[in-house]
């Protein structure tokens, strides 16, 4: 657990990057939104990412959420930014606001059923492997328009944008390659399917910089704002 002050620092510095980096591609840093990624870190995390004004944080594992929601006292918005298995979309359903790692057509089909059963509506992204990483879950590249159709399909689920994961310890110029091809398949399926997908959730502690000069409209940073997980 960091101090709050270092968080304050962390968060201006954050704050600071998303900044100059959109200066320097002649951006607004309002269109640049920012979410804190607080997963295997306890409720302080959270609570510290409600205090500065933010309002969602990104988890990636079901359980340890089930576990965290209730230590929360705040009203905060839940998103599910890692891989979820079949056997817990009933869960996830219940626990999550939006989930931007809609990664496979199983789980298009195993998310309607259950926002049906649950008589919910869930905001999605669906997760592309823009940056054809083998170990990376998502959709490929090839995969999107397909991906797409079941969900324009799906009625019990809305889908909002896209989101990518550049491959892990990469050079910069593969992690700019990878948000690029993500933001031209984003403008090739908008114009095909007449279909906004405003969001696009790239770029990482990282590769921040790299995501926000190809249009990420939304980057999910863990690392930087909470110091090392165990
Ligand atoms: C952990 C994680 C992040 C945050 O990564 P940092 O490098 O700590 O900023 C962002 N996105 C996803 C999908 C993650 O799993």
């Amino acid at each position: 657990m960091i101090k709050l002050e270092d968080f304050m620092i962390n968060f201006a510095n954050i704050k600071l990057r998303i900044e100059q980096a959109c200066q320097s591609v002649g951006r607004d840093p309002k269109t640049v939104g920012l979410l804190p990624v607080t997963k295997t870190h306890a409720g302080w995390a959270v609570e510290y990412a409600l205090k500065v004004g933010l309002s969602s944080v990104g988890e990636n594992r079901v359980q340890e959420v089930k576990e965290k929601q209730p230590t929360i006292a705040g009203d905060c918005r839940w998103e599910l930014i890692g891989h979820l298995q079949s056997n817990k979309v009933n869960e996830a359903v219940r626990l999550f606001d939006r989930i931007q790692s809609v990664d496979s057509l199983k789980l298009i089909r195993k998310l309607n059923q259950s926002c049906e059963k649950l008589n919910k509506r869930m905001p999605i992204f669906l997760q592309c492997n823009a940056g054809e990483d083998p170990n990376k879950y998502g959709f490929d590249l090839s995969e999107m328009p397909e991906a797409l159709e079941a969900v324009l399909a799906a009625p019990q689920l809305d889908c909002q944008g896209l989101m990518t994961i550049a491959p892990l310890d990469s050079v910069p110029s593969s992690a700019q390659t990878c948000f690029e091809k993500l933001s031209t398949i984003r403008d090739t399926l908008t114009e095909r399917y007449k279909c906004p997908l405003d969001e696009l959730s790239m770029g990482m502690t990282q590769d921040l910089e790299a995501a926000i000069a190809a249009g990420s409209t939304m980057i999910r940073v863990g690392t930087a704002l909470f110091g090392h997980r165990a």
